[in-house]
């Protein structure tokens, strides 16, 4: 079987969608117009990125803006580092954010941007000049009412900070004070007009959606169980949560093994062994914590309600899709499962909680930040807590609803059906397409 690629995919999605939407329209002729139009990029900007090494050498890095569409506001996508990142790619992770805004009732469109460079080959200094060189090459792309970058792979809130001091000074050089340009760049440090709380939001927010499916499904947080793939911010955030919610984390697992404990794990002791040991599995050889240690892969085998993918993509796939015997997959990484291994999951009835919906928190709470540059104001933590979860609460609802109304669509087949139906119908409304 020949794979196709990511955009190919995010393409073929939509075709999937339109025919589940279509009997929902009776012209036909505009549907099928629009339909067009949402198969289409709106803008592909690229360019070379020329730094100086800290050897005095030159690098040259190929780099991208896509803007897929922004029929319900400006553009909205994160910007990734990574060595694999090609067009197609950046096109695709594009298409995914006009659908993750949409679905998280966010008033924008979507975009992405990437940088083909190995990170981790860089140093600091070079990183601040790629980083730097990127906002000189595209910055006609971005603004507050244009398009907001924000953190992605191997980008983080210190590159945002240096990002938005760049557009910031260009601006500056321009004579240019006619918007508050601090609120082109989310994710960036609290301190330099960021958000407090964004950095558990993705974790808290994710944990309000299983909360709010734990009770359809009429399941009790305390006898929900739960295997944690990644313990990075998300799974760290997301076990804290999870345990005030009252869900029970039995397995957790990073890059060098799982650790499994029926009797469940404390999210506080957790915390502790990966800090104090670096790994789970040190932490249980030593004795700082209970259970059975496994191999990493074996986190998908176990026998848990919930399995929470939350390290990376493409971790579920046809190979390792048999071994699941967990009751629902909770995507809270982005692209953790192969649309071949969802098929094979749909098979067996297990449920996929798509990223596009689990890990929206992150995006919901750079909109906080936007809303807060662009009006001048601040918010306390306190505050922020309390518009991210009804806002999560009422993206699942709209979702739980379409999966509920639409007889045999996936929960991932829902999503998208929302979001293509806001952008086709705000599109529609506009007029001009
Ligand atoms: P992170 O780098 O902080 O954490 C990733 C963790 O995964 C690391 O601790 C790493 O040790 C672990 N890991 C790597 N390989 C593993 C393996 N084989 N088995 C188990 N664990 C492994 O990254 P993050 O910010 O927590 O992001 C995790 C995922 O969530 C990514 O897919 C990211 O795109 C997605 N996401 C993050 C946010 C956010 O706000 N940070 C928002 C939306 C989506």
């Amino acid at each position: 079987m020949t794979s196709i690629s990511a955009y190919q995919n995010a393409l073929l999605q939509i075709d999937d969608a339109a025919k589940l939407l279509a009997a929902d329209y009776q012209d036909q002729k505009t549907f099928q117009k629009i339909l067009q139009k949402i198969k289409t990029i709106d803008k592909v900007a690229t360019a070379t990125l020329k730094i100086t090494l800290d050897s005095g050498e030159t690098a040259t890095f190929k780099a991208w803006r896509v803007q897929h569409n922004n029929a319900r506001g400006p553009y909205k996508g994160g910007i990734r580092f990574h060595q694999s990142v090609c067009e197609d790619e950046v096109k695709a992770l594009s298409t995914w954010m006009t659908w993750k805004c949409a679905i998280a009732n966010l008033p924008y469109g979507g975009s992405k941007g990437g940088v083909c460079v190995d990170p981790k080959t860089l140093s600091a200094n070079e990183l601040e000049r790629l980083s730097r060189a990127y906002v000189r090459a595209l910055e006609e792309n971005f603004g507050p009412w244009l398009d907001i970058p924000a953190p992605d792979m191997n980008t983080n809130e210190q590159i945002m900070a240096w990002m938005a001091d760049e557009f910031l000074e260009i601006k500056k050089s321009q004579g240019d004070f006619k918007q508050n340009y601090l609120a082109t760049f989310t994710g960036k440090p609290v301190v330099f007009a960021g958000c407090p709380g964004r950095l558990e939001a993705t974790g808290l927010g994710g944990c309000v959606v299983l909360r709010q499916l734990a009770q359809k499904l009429k399941m009790k947080n305390s006898q929900t169980t739960i295997a944690l793939q990644g313990y990075g911010n998300v799974g760290g955030w997301f076990a804290h949560h999870a345990e005030k919610m009252g869900f029970k984390i039995v397995a957790v697992s990073d890059s060098r093994g799982c650790i499994y404990n029926p009797q469940g794990y404390t999210a506080a002791e957790l915390k502790t062994a990966k800090k104090t040991f670096g790994s789970f599995t040190k932490a249980l050889e030593a004795g700082n914590i209970d259970g059975k240690a496994l191999p990493a892969e074996e986190i998908f085998a176990l026998k848990v309600d919930v399995l929470v993918p939350a390290a990376m993509e493409n971790v579920i796939t046809k190979d390792n899709v048999h071994k699941i015997q967990a009751k629902i997959v909770f995507e809270m990484a982005n692209g953790p499962t192969t649309s071949e291994a969802e098929q094979i999951l749909t098979k067996k009835g297990i449920m996929v909680i798509p990223d596009v919906l689990a890990n929206s928190g992150g995006v919901t709470t750079s909109y906080f930040e936007w809303v807060q540059n662009v009006s001048g104001d601040t918010w306390d933590y306190e505050k922020v807590m309390n518009k991210l979860q009804p806002l999560m609460q009422s993206a699942f609802a709209d979702i739980w609803q379409m999966y509920q109304n639409k007889k045999g669509v996936s929960v991932r087949q829902a999503a998208y059906l929302i979001a293509m139906k806001k952008v086709i119908d705000t599109t529609w409304c506009r007029g001009n397409f």
